[in-house]
């Protein structure tokens, strides 16, 4: 498996393809948007440079590293003769079973299709295929290049064989794969995000400030970073559309997402990304200034 298709250069995308294109494998990176794909691959750069500047790596990985990933605006030309494709798209269910049903249109037979989903069921996703045990789920953390955990998810139909070509592939990644079931949220988000969702309701309710509540987390918990924050960092439409995942899969009203992490994401306040969510990211990037609205 020399070359592998990475779908969606997003902050996923890009870190998956990062780790891909470091350890040799050829990269076809593909995003809809040239803008997306742009930056993508500009993010590439600036964390390879990142990890020159720390002496992690030389000058020459970043040049080989970048030099084995190529930019696609064309999903059928991107996919061509890859073994294996990761989709890293927006958390969609609708554009995530559209690019299936494609993928299985123009992959070769033997082609492994992965998704980077954080909730969708692999099992649904692998339905609108006629390769289902070929499906499965390869969930890298963020941020890629430097989270160890790929927590590996089958679905009904994946295949032993595709589970165990995976696992060794994410170990050769230098990650730690873990083998979860296709249940919502699988293990990594049903336990994270109603720590999460509690956290927004907390806030929600008045009982302390965003500072505090992430101070708690941090120091009482030994949490490297607080649930606010790690809110942010994740992206609040990823938070609430995989919260929504869960309250529909389980139909249990204790993933029910905060009226407030709803109201955010409806005013476009995401996080890092659009450069505001529970803190202000407009002047520097670092989470040490809180939104207005929660002072
Ligand atoms: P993102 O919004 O940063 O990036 C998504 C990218 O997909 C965008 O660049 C968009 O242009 C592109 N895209 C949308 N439709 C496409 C299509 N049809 N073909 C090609 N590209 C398309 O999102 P993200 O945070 O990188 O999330 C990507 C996936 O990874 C989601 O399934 C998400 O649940 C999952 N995930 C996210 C995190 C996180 O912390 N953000 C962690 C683990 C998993």
């Amino acid at each position: 498996m020399n070359t592998i298709a990475v779908i969606g250069a997003g902050t996923m995308g890009n870190g998956i393809a990062h780790v891909f294109a470091q350890k040799g494998f050829k990269v076809n990176l593909i995003d809809i948007a040239p803008a997306s794909l742009d930056k993508g691959i500009a993010t590439i750069g600036k964390n390879l440079d990142r990890m020159i500047a720390k002496e992690i790596i030389a000058e020459q990985d970043k040049q080989n590293t970048l030099g084995n990933i190529t930019g696609f605006t064309d999903l059928v030309k991107g996919v061509a003769n890859t073994g294996l494709v990761v989709e890293a798209a927006t958390e969609n269910l609708d554009i995530k079973l559209g690019i299936f049903k494609k993928l299985d249109e123009v992959c070769d037979d033997e082609t492994i299709l992965a998704t980077n989903t954080s909730s969708i069921s692999i099992t649904q996703i692998a339905a609108v295929t006629n390769r289902p045990e070929k499906v499965i789920g390869m969930h890298f953390m963020n941020p890629v290049p430097i989270m160890r955990l790929v927590e590996i998810i089958r679905g009904y139909s994946t295949s032993d064989e595709v589970t165990q070509t995976i696992m060794e592939l994410s170990k050769q990644l230098g990650k730690t794969p873990t083998e979860v079931n296709d249940y919502p949220g699988f293990v990594a988000n049903r336990i994270l995000m109603p720590m999460i969702n509690e956290a927004i309701e907390t806030l929600y309710n008045g009982v302390a400030g965003v500072q505090e509540i992430d101070t708690v987390m941090k120091l009482g918990m030994a949490h490297p970073m607080g649930p606010l924050q790690l809110a942010d960092f994740i992206g609040l439409d990823v938070c609430l559309s995989i919260l929504n995942v869960m309250y529909n899969g389980f139909k249990n009203p204790k993933y029910a997402p905060c009226p407030l992490l709803v109201n955010m994401v409806m005013a476009g306040k995401l996080g890092i990304k659009s450069g505001e969510g529970f803190y202000d990211y407009s002047e520097s990037r670092k989470a040490d200034k809180v939104s207005s609205q929660f002072q």
